[in-house]
């Protein structure tokens, strides 16, 4: 069916509730069983992330452009890696998180959802400005913005009960498990072009535990800043 242009555009809140719900079950059916990580993906509004232009795609499972060749994540990565970093029931739950590659800042709003505080960073210095004032914008307050390399995590503020990284490195930057607290679990997807894996690092008091998530196409995590 087609749907008349001036239709869609006065239904536009109605359309993007059903295809919100649509993106749910999706996710659903894709192994997204974490009620709290569902509840908060149903609620944000991830048209605010991307670019006008893709508001009608924002609600699809697929990646955006969000500028400087970088893309906002596909919401069924987004949640799987919420998910594993959140850990499975009746395990301590993370309050401080560090997210590697702040990008849209889309990923950043739904750990802020469910943790205390989020630190996160980016090496794109106008994509840190343009999330800052986004998050601000919606109203979030628990977040911390680092324009920094995060290959080398963020001392500062380490240690993280869990890190989240959303650029794919090609091998672990140890600094990342170093600035892991004890029971943390790291998310990172790891590997070159398309031969991707995302990975949860759990680190247990004497050893780093391993566990491959998924295949995955991630951009480059890249050294410095720019
Ligand atoms: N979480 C983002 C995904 C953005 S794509 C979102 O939800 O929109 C990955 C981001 O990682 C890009 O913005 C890229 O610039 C950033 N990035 C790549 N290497 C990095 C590094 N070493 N330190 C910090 N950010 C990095």
């Amino acid at each position: 069916m087609t749907v008349p242009r001036h239709h869609h555009a006065r239904g536009l809140g109605l359309t993007s509730a059903s295809m919100r719900s649509k993106l749910l079950n999706e996710l659903r059916l894709s192994g997204i069983h974490n009620e709290k990580v569902l509840e908060v993906m149903g609620r944000i509004a991830r048209h605010e992330f991307v670019e006008e232009a893709f508001s009608s795609e924002a609600y699809k499972n697929r990646s955006l452009p969000i500028g400087h060749a970088q893309t906002i994540s596909q919401p069924y990565i987004v949640a799987l890696m919420t998910q594993a970093a959140l850990g499975a029931p009746g395990t301590v739950k993370p309050r401080r998180v560090l997210e590697v590659g702040t990008g849209s800042g889309y990923q950043t709003a739904v750990l802020a959802e469910l943790v205390e505080a989020v630190f996160t960073v980016e090496r794109i210095r106008p994509l840190t400005e343009s999330a800052r004032q986004r998050l601000q914008r919606l109203g979030y307050r628990n977040v911390h913005f680092g324009y920094a390399d995060g290959m080398q995590g963020w001392m500062p503020y380490a240690p993280y009960d869990a890190i989240v990284v959303t650029a794919a490195a090609q091998t672990v930057p140890p600094s990342l498990p170093d600035q892991l607290a004890p029971g943390g679990r790291l998310v990172i997807p790891v590997g070159a072009g398309k031969a991707q894996k995302l990975l949860l690092i759990e680190r247990h008091a004497t050893y780093f535990g391993e566990t491959v998530l998924s295949d995955v196409t991630f951009v480059p995590l890249l050294a410095g800043r720019i």
